[in-house]
């Protein structure tokens, strides 16, 4: 069956695109260090498909929610396969991922104290964690554009002392260690910059407070999937070459735990083309996929395209402009202007590249329930991942009288 006969609105992910991102990064990790962790950020995607199929490639499972445990374990990520992050942490989790010979790195002023508690429950044990640092990247990088104005509100704060307090706290029990530093940040910008600062702040806080580190865990928010921006070989490039300043690999690992960027390459939306519709002087192109399953948080100015006309197009109109619009019935629900091009036709298709990453995840339950999912493999067959929902799934767990 070739995917343009599948009924839309679907999800497609194309296996050879995530392998190959798959690869690139091991290349980069193996090439610029050696000695590494890939894990994956379940929120960025967390298809039950994908984690598993991860999970064979040797990813570890980067989670920051009990939900995101729960299905990274059910999935067979085993304790030992988990990176554990997040300024909510629920205490069994944390318990069961430390015990385990997990990754936890603290972010939160409580978990301070829940490491002494497990310190005296567990005299016999030895617990290493993380920290995740906060620094002030507007500062080291002034010309990054931030996420945030104010700066990053995540991790203990260098600057003002509270990361060493937190160092502190953790190395005044008997049996816990400071093993590693988790510099996960994002920016808009994203440049290799930016992580060579951060891998210099790693360099410059293990020196600063005598760390025996085991790992440095450079988080994620790189680019991927796009040839006009840096990729995996940049970032490790310029990330292995601050660390070497102090670190050995035989010694310390490198830990990346990228979400969008391994994955957004291979993932498009593809939508049909329902009406086209003369109001006044505006034609607006009516499709079955909605601005809330490619832009749930209005964030996007761009909807990378490509059209699969369904008949040939060397006899149509060439119209000065044509509105595409989503299928909710909102005004807001447009996507985007096609100018001076052909005129589109009902049966022709809007596929969406690069959508999904994020999005998938982020998809309400409005008017439509959530598409299909579809996976390309390698040799051209599909596999369906997720059936679309329908009011089966929808009316799970509600009660009335
Ligand atoms: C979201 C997140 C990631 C992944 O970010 P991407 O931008 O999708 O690569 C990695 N680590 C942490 C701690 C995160 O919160």
């Amino acid at each position: 069956m070739e995917t343009n006969k599948l009924q839309t609105p679907f999800y497609r992910v194309k296996e050879k695109d995530l392998l190959y991102d798959i690869n690139l990064l091991k290349e980069a990790l193996t090439n610029n260090w050696g000695n590494f962790i890939m894990g994956y950020s379940v929120k960025t995607n967390s298809l039950p498909w994908l984690l598993r199929y991860l999970k064979e490639y040797g990813f570890y499972a980067e989670v920051v929610s009990d939900m995101e445990y729960d299905i990274a374990k059910r999935l067979g990520y085993t304790d030992d396969k988990i990176v554990y992050n997040s300024p909510i942490k629920d205490r069994e989790v944390w318990e069961q991922v430390l015990l385990g010979g997990g990754y936890v790195n603290f972010d939160s002023t409580y978990e301070l104290q829940w490491i002494g508690e497990m310190s005296k429950t567990y005299p016999e044990r030895e617990f290493k964690v993380g920290l995740r640092v906060n620094c002030d990247i507007g500062s080291l990088c002034p010309e990054e554009q931030l996420v945030e104005e104010e700066g990053g509100r995540f991790g203990y704060c260098y600057e003002n002392g509270k990361l060493k307090e937190a160092i502190d706290i953790v190395q005044s029990f008997p049996n816990v260690k400071v093993t590693g530093l988790h510099l996960h940040s994002s920016t808009q910008s994203r440049t290799v910059k930016v992580y060579g600062a951060l891998a210099k702040m790693a360099v410059k806080i293990a020196k600063e407070y005598d760390l025996n580190l085991e790992f440095v865990d450079m988080g994620g928010g790189y680019f991927g999937g796009r040839d006009d921006k840096p990729n995996y070989l940049n970032y490790f490039e310029e990330i292995g070459k601050e660390l070497r300043e102090y670190f050995n690999p035989e010694k310390t690992k490198i830990i990346a735990e990228p979400g969008v960027s391994l994955i957004s390459r291979g993932m498009s939306f593809e939508t049909t083309v329902l009406d086209v519709k003369d109001i006044r002087n505006h034609k607006f192109i009516v499709t079955d996929g909605s601005r809330v399953n490619l832009n749930p948080l209005v964030t996007r100015h761009v909807y990378p395209h490509h059209m699969v006309y369904g008949t040939d197009t060397s006899n149509r109109d060439i119209v000065k402009s044509q509105w595409v619009c989503g299928a909710t019935c909102m005004e807001y629900d447009r996507l985007f202007e096609i100018v001076d091009d052909v005129a589109l036709q009902p049966g022709d298709r809007i596929v969406y590249d690069t959508a999904g990453g994020y999005t998938m995840c982020l998809n309400p339950l409005f008017i439509h329930y959530f598409p299909a999912i579809w996976i390309e493999k390698v040799d051209g067959s599909l596999y369906q991942a997720r059936e679309p929902w329908t009011n089966d799934e929808y009316m799970q767990k509600y009660h009335w009288e």
